[in-house]
């Protein structure tokens, strides 16, 4: 049995109703603060997050998943060595193993359309006569049955459609690849095709790849790419799969799904202004008490700028220095590197020494002391509630300023339904111009797991199941379906061969409202049997009057 790769589900139906309970909401309130969807591919280069995200953070140091793209085959270098090569400098002779004639282009081009490129081996002694050795010769980036196949094709059409030039002749055939790729492999029947492998590096280096671990980085790109302030757009968001390699548990997979938002823009367009950050803010707790949850927790922090942060890593080494050996691995390597993230430590052997060392807001310049100060304020103008944590850091590079998480307390270890933050140097790090930024990521797996709503209150029933009895049945079952479900009624079908109580009991398994029995007696008197499953009610319904009835409830 195959299962699914460890750290992946199958979202099954009824959660799925869930699913899209919460991403239908989440829509409605993006548009609500104007906001525009965005999809960029769920593949980047790994360079994008190595720069965007940082090569020193847990993301990309450990979790990626990375391959090295396919690498580009050059056919036509192939083939222009190749020719070189083999090439005869007498065209009008037959040397051994050396191409004379290239082919009459016509002959060729219909060569051509089997699928490969060929040349031929032979001579042409006048226009449209040939003579000499024949040989097909065909050029692949590897043994492959579809390059087998069309050089069979090629010589098959020679044979029938050029019987005047090629008739009485052996075509031979032959397969040139790169050396390193011309190793026969077993389920590729070569039979009569000869198989050259050809010296020579005809493959152009390959480029690193990686599912995305997050999604700023790659709407970030996109913004650039596509110069998207020119069109005055700057407010995004996205819903899709992230990828990490990490150690699952309940609420952590390898597979997740993330509710991405950025606010990004010149900083003419007020990118830069607490009112964006807290309007953020504000909208992600329109959010969460749209769609159910309650009970949340908004934790709040600034991180300052790249030189408070100079200033407070020096606190931090110094108040380190005599514990740090006391500490886990990890620790003891973002001691070297960046001791901020000491902070993103969760063992708790850890947190006696974490708790005694200094907090950034003892550090933070003017500046974002200012602008931590105004976001708090208009949150407190708009009543929503936060706590403050200064130890609270994110884990990736290019936060700056205002940092935030909303928590949960169903959720355990893993209690963390979103995190967000201040990015004005991200865009500039991906080469793009200067587009200060805020935005968040909700896992949406938590957030569905936090969810006081269940599948059942959002699940869309049945309103009618249909049950066709009797032979020719199906027919005029199909009609009266197509008919309800124009005025948006949920419909299911039987089938003709299912005796009434199959039908009555699939109704119920599914939950349908009502049975509508369409059977000959019905038909000719084009009314229908409709039965209320819950009371038991039933009564014959004119066809023209069955929607409405139905929606009657
Ligand atoms: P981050 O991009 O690390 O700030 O994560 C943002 C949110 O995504 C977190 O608050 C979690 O809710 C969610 N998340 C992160 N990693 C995972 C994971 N491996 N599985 C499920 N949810 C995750």
């Amino acid at each position: 049995m195959i299962n699914s790769p460890r750290g992946t589900r199958d979202l099954l139906p009824p959660d799925t109703a869930l699913w899209n309970f919460v991403e239908a909401a989440v829509r409605d309130v993006f548009r609500a603060y104007n906001f525009h969807e965005i999809r960029t591919p769920i593949f980047e280069s790994t360079e994008l997050f190595a720069r965007g995200v940082g090569e020193e953070t847990d993301i990309v140091s450990k979790e990626m998943f990375t391959w090295s793209d396919g690498e580009r085959f050059n056919e036509k270098r192939l083939i222009d060595e190749w020719l070189r090569v083999n090439l005869s400098d007498d065209p009008h002779h037959v040397q051994a193993g050396r191409v004379n004639v290239q082919g009459n282009p016509s002959i060729l081009a219909k060569l051509k359309e089997v699928g490969v490129q060929l040349v031929w081996r032979g001579i042409q002694v006048r226009p449209n006569l040939l003579s000499g050795r024949f040989e097909f010769v065909a050029f692949g980036s590897r043994i492959s049955s579809d390059a087998i196949t069309a050089l069979k094709k090629a010589r098959s059409i020679a044979k029938s459609e050029y019987s005047h030039e090629f008739g009485n002749h052996a075509i031979l055939l032959r397969l040139v690849v790169p050396d390193e790729s011309a190793k026969t492999s077993p389920w590729v029947a070569t039979e009569d095709v000869e198989i050259e492998g050809f010296a020579g590096n005809y493959f152009s280096s390959s480029q690193s790849l990686t599912l995305r671990p997050e999604n700023t980085a790659g709407i970030v790109r996109a913004y650039i790419e596509h110069k998207l302030w020119e069109r005055g757009l700057n407010k995004f968001f996205s819903i899709g799969p992230m990828f990490r390699r990490e150690r699952p548990q309940k609420g952590r997979y390898r597979q997740f799904y993330q509710i991405d938002a950025e606010v990004i823009g010149p900083a003419a367009s007020g990118s830069q202004s607490p009112a964006r950050d807290a309007e953020i803010l504000e909208l992600l707790a329109t959010l969460l008490d749209r769609v159910g949850i309650t009970g949340w927790t908004l934790e709040l922090n600034s991180v300052g700028c790249p030189a408070d942060r100079t200033k407070f890593n020096q606190a931090l080494r110094k108040a380190l220095a005599p514990v740090v050996e006391k500490m886990c691995l990890d620790c003891q390597r973002r001691y070297v590197t960046n001791p901020l993230r000491i902070f993103d430590c969760k063992v708790p052997e850890d947190q006696p020494i974490i708790k005694t060392l200094p907090t950034i807001s003892q550090f933070l310049d003017e500046d974002c002391r200012t602008h931590f100060e105004a976001v708090k304020n208009i949150l407190n103008a708009v009543q929503i509630p936060y706590v403050e944590n200064p130890r609270l850091v994110r884990g990736l590079d290019y936060y700056q300023k205002t940092a935030f998480e909303f928590t949960h307390g169903a959720l355990g270890a893993q209690n963390a339904i979103l995190g967000g933050g201040r990015y004005d140097g991200l865009s500039e790090a991906l080469g793009g111009p200067a587009a200060p930024g805020i935005g968040f990521a909700i896992g949406e797996d938590r957030l569905v797991l936090s969810l006081a709503a269940t599948a059942e209150s959002v699940i869309r029933k049945p309103d009618v199941y249909i049950a066709p009895l009797g032979a020719g049945m199906n027919r005029e079952a199909a009609r009266v379906a197509r008919e309800l479900r124009r005025h948006d009624l949920v419909v299911d079908l039987g089938d003709e061969s299912f005796r009434l109580k199959k039908s009555f009991e699939a109704a119920v398994k599914m939950g349908a409202r009502y049975i509508l029995i369409v059977g000959g007696n019905e038909v000719a008197a084009d009314a229908f049997a409709l039965k209320h499953l819950a009371s038991g009610e039933q009564v014959t319904v004119p066809r023209a009057d069955l929607a409405q009835r139905i929606l009657r409830k």
